[in-house]
């Protein structure tokens, strides 16, 4: 099959991916082998590509928003040719504190999609049963693809911050994710506030009816009840922390930051407001944001880009220079 396989991290310039022929994965008890239909570039990847996140095996296939149809290890449940949907979260160990305490998102010895097992730039890939969701018909493949991480993570983050109908919430950043964020806000009724860098982004915030919208590291003109942070940037979230009201919460959504610089404590962090990170996503996230952006009808902008030019898809996620998501196709 088709791969787009990494083996030396380096910088987007060098092309670090290669397209090549790589033997079909062999399908194992417990997994289901997928024919991809779409697969979509998440910022997560560049990470891995670019070496931010240490590489965790020899060779890797990356790609963790997986659209496939189930061709191999069918079972009464998930009955062959059901089109399903794969995340970052691609298993756990089920036994560990975290898995028994419904918090596997944390999980000791998880398995990362496209990270610690191959994921989705390819033709095939072979993902743990119990680790898929079957798709709803109204999401069509190339819409669905970037739901499945930037839309999950993104509706994660909603919750970590505690964001509640009516609020005001700041989305600090204007990518794949927080345009998607931006319709479940919108549809819990909330004021959506959104700080970011490109003009094109500030657009595209405008279009989709954030109420104010401003350079990245701007000052909202009222205080914030929540605001998410979605750049790999430390100074983004001190810009988020200082639009809170007291008692107000910033929740990262990122992976990995550059660094958090010295703050001032009295200013912006007294009045019990909080800084939280968001890590992964549990099952119960990508099923009830599933069903959520199915009866809302979300439906992301998309970019598309075939297999053979992963390496520019990544390069136009790293250089912002795509509203929405980029979805690659096989
Ligand atoms: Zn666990
Ligand atoms: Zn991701």
């Amino acid at each position: 099959m088709k791969a787009a396989t990494l083996t030396s991290p380096a910088p987007m310039a060098q092309q670090p991916l290669r397209i090549e022929d790589v033997p079909r994965p062999e399908n194992t008890a417990g997994h289901v082998l997928l024919k991809v239909r779409a697969c979509g570039v998440c910022r997560t990847d560049l990470h891995i590509v670019e070496g931010e996140l240490p590489p965790r095996r020899e060779h890797v296939i990356p790609g963790h928003q997986i659209v496939g149809d189930i061709v191999e290890g069918a079972t009464a449940e998930l009955p062959k040719g059901t089109r399903v949907g794969v995340s970052w979260i691609g298993g756990t160990d089920n036994t560990c504190w975290y898995c028994r305490h419904a918090m596997e998102n944390l999980c000791d010895s998880p398995t990362f999609t496209g990270y610690n097992v191959d994921g989705g730039y390819a033709e095939y890939a072979s993902v743990r049963a119990d680790f898929v969701f079957p798709l709803p018909a109204e999401l069509d493949d190339l819409h669905a693809a970037p739901l499945l991480c930037a839309g999950i993570i993104g509706f994660r983050s909603l919750r970590v911050a505690g964001t509640q109908k009516n609020e005001r919430v700041g989305l600090f950043g204007f990518g794949a994710s927080a345009h998607l964020a931006i319709e479940v806000l919108h549809a819990w009724n909330c004021e959506v506030y959104v700080a970011t860098r490109g003009e094109s982004h500030r657009k595209l915030a405008e279009s989709l009816g954030a109420k104010w919208v401003g350079a990245e590291t701007d000052k909202p003109p009222v205080q914030l009840d929540r605001a998410i942070t979605f750049a790999p940037s430390g100074d983004v979230v001190l810009a988020a922390l200082a639009s809170l009201r007291k008692g107000g919460v910033v929740a990262i959504n990122a992976i990995h930051l550059d660094r958090i610089p010295q703050f001032d404590y009295d200013k912006l962090l007294w009045g019990e407001r909080q800084i939280r990170s968001v890590t992964n996503m549990t099952r119960d996230d990508a099923r009830d944001f599933l069903r959520l952006a199915a009866e809302i009808k979300l439906r992301p902008k998309v970019t598309h880009f075939p297999l053979d030019e992963a390496n520019d898809a990544l390069l136009a996620v790293k250089r912002d220079a795509i509203d929405g998501a980029a979805v690659l196709l096989p």
